[in-house]
């Protein structure tokens, strides 16, 4: 038993896949008997013209068999292919019968059933064409038809020049014999154009099988030899073998056709670019290049073809291009629409945000403003001890509500700026009289230093600015267990010693800390941003901080750079544009409530803590 598990199993579908490649040799055997015999009696007399129509009559039986073989939902196709089949050989045997009979065979009752079978096969092209564009849904209805109609009168130009002129100018037939003559080239070149059309769509080159495309070339390769009127049985013998083995690669087409899953998204469109340019704007050379080939042949000048075949091409390329203008007009408007879609919901978002922080704050305020005041009441040590935890971590609460409530106003837009004057000096004196004590409480030196270049009065938003340097302070301080951490205020336009120009004003925030790996020294800037997820557990943050500065930097019109290297500290600097202030009331300048009442130096300050 066990013995028998390890023998390699035959699966059902290898059995499958061997069975039918047998029959297909069986066939394939059959057909070259049939073709040789025919070839050996010169396609004359009762054996041959018994293997010629058997072969064809055979193909229709199989084509039959293989559509009907199919699940009901599958079978269209092979079926139209299986009538094709099955009206080409009544057409043959029609015309068979009239010629033994001696009738004339110029046009006959065989005929109808030949141009049936053009339609019949075009149809089944049609249908699978119809579907894998369905299934692909890259390209509108009216692309593919402008491209299977470029196709189709490229086709007619070409066999026209090949048959249909030699046989509109033949006088030795009535003019509806020669209509009717002429009117297989034309069929033949919509089946080709089809044809085309399908081998160059990849999910419809796979519903079909290439044995169609191979068949129906075939045909037409002998349908073409028939018209130029070849002399010599071995050309005729070669043309009727065409005939023959065409149907039975037809019919093979009719047996493969459901087999062939084509699901591959998108690939319904023609082949990749350079095809798509072949049928856009290679068809347009088509006129020309028959044109000179017949100079070359010796054959006279056709300006009327060569006229109507340009004039139908370039008006296609015309609708082309017109609809190719459309459609990206559209996708432009759509993309727009989406775009200001998209930007409405995140404002609204932002919206949603900043009045959500805003209705958080006034509560937390008030929380924190009542912790402080029960601090001052009689309370125990392990009492003070909770609220001085409910007060920190209602500070840091509050401080993450700021930061989403500044950020979600810069998204909205909604952040306006203040143009005031005040005093630049002040504010630099204030942070680091801020700051001084807390890098000693952290055992780290501040340090600080203020260019007499920079103006002492300038113009612009004082609370935003000393939000972005506490906010890079912070971090320095947050980011630094050892060394130093500085200020520097500079006029970035300083040329040479005393020669103050230029409005720019560069502060630089200066630490010996962690510093920022240089891949993260971009990404650090965008909001919820920082270096490691651990950050926030082992230092806090919300890692909005950066975002913020360097939205309100931009807003100011400047600039915020970042040069550091990890473990070697970090240095940022900010460059904003502050316009001269009114000198004489330095006292008006103050932001409300921000400094203390150092009062600005004269000349250079540095300080070091
Ligand atoms: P956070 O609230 O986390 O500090 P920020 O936007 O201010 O948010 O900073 C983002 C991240 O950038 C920080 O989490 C940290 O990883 C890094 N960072 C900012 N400043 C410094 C600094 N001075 N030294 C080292 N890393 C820093």
């Amino acid at each position: 038993m066990r013995n028998a598990q390890r023998r390699p199993q035959v699966t059902y579908s290898q059995r499958m896949v061997n069975r039918s490649r047998v029959t297909s040799g069986a066939v394939a055997l059959v057909v070259v008997a049939a073709v040789v015999v025919y070839g050996a009696a010169s396609g004359d007399g009762f054996v041959a013209t018994s293997c010629y129509l058997g072969v064809l009559v055979g193909a229709s039986v199989g084509a039959w068999i293989g559509a009907e073989r199919l699940p009901r939902g599958r079978r269209l196709v092979p079926r139209l292919i299986a009538a094709g089949i099955s009206l080409t050989a009544l057409g043959d045997v029609l015309w068979t019968v009239l010629d033994l009979m001696g009738a004339g065979t110029d046009v006959s009752i065989a005929d109808p059933p030949w141009f049936a079978s053009y339609a019949v096969l075009c149809a089944a092209l049609w249908v699978v064409l119809g579907r894998t564009r369905r299934r692909g849904g890259s390209r509108v209805d009216g692309d593919f038809l402008i491209d299977a109609l470029t196709i189709v009168v490229v086709s007619v130009l070409i066999f026209w020049s090949l048959s249909v002129n030699t046989i509109v100018t033949d006088q030795s037939v009535t003019p509806f014999v020669r209509a009717v003559w002429a009117a297989y080239p034309i069929a033949d070149a919509v089946l080709l154009a089809l044809v085309v059309r399908v081998m160059m769509s990849r999910n419809a080159r796979a519903a079909i099988d290439t044995s169609f495309a191979v068949g129906a070339c075939l045909w037409l390769a002998a349908d073409i030899a028939y018209l130029e009127a070849p002399e010599g049985a071995a050309a005729l013998v070669l043309m009727d073998a065409a005939w023959m083995v065409a149907p039975v690669l037809l019919a093979r087409a009719a047996w493969r056709v459901g087999e062939t899953q084509t699901d591959a998204p998108g690939a319904s469109a023609l082949g990749g670019w350079v095809a798509q340019l072949l049928v856009t704007v290679g068809a347009l050379f088509v006129p020309p290049a028959l044109e000179l080939t017949a100079d070359l042949r010796g054959e006279p000048d056709r300006p009327l073809q060569l006229f109507v075949g340009t004039a139908a091409l370039i008006a296609l390329a015309f609708v082309r291009t017109a609809r190719l203008i459309h459609s990206e007009e559209r996708a432009h408007r759509e993309l727009e629409g989406s775009r200001d879609a998209a930007l409405a919901a995140s404002r609204a978002k932002s919206m949603f945000l900043a009045n959500m922080s805003h209705e958080i704050r006034t509560p937390l305020t008030t929380v924190l403003a009542t912790a402080e005041i029960l601090e001052d009441t009689h309370l125990d040590d392990r009492q003070l001890k909770l609220l001085g935890k409910m007060h920190r971590s209602g500070e840091l609460l509050r401080s993450l509500v700021e930061g989403i409530l500044d950020f979600s106003r810069i998204e909205a837009g909604q952040l306006e700026l203040a143009s005031t004057p005040f005093d630049l000096h002040a504010m630099v004196a204030d942070a680091a009289d801020v700051y001084t004590p807390r890098a000693a409480e952290a055992g780290i030196r501040f340090e600080w230093h203020l260019d007499p270049c920079v103006p002492r009065m300038v113009v612009g938003d004082p609370g935003r600015l000393f939000q972005v340097l506490t906010n890079l302070l912070d971090n320095a301080l947050k980011f630094t267990h050892q060394g130093t951490v500085g200020l520097t205020v500079r006029s970035a336009t300083t040329q040479g010693a005393g020669d103050c120009v230029g409005d720019v004003v560069e502060f630089v925030v200066h630490d010996t800390g962690i510093g920022i790996p240089v891949q993260d020294q971009v990404s650090v800037f965008e909001s919820f941003r920082q270096v490691d997820g651990t950050t926030t557990r082992r230092y806090g943050g919300s890692g909005l901080g950066l975002a913020i500065c360097k939205e309100l930097t931009q807003l100011m019109g400047g600039s915020i750079t970042l040069r550091s290297e990890s473990g070697a500290g970090s240095s940022f600097v900010v460059r904003i544009p502050l316009a001269q202030g009114v000198r004489d009331h330095p006292s008006e300048s103050r932001p409300a409530g921000t400094h203390s009442s150092i009062d600005a130096q004269p000349a250079a300050r540095t300080r070091t803590a």
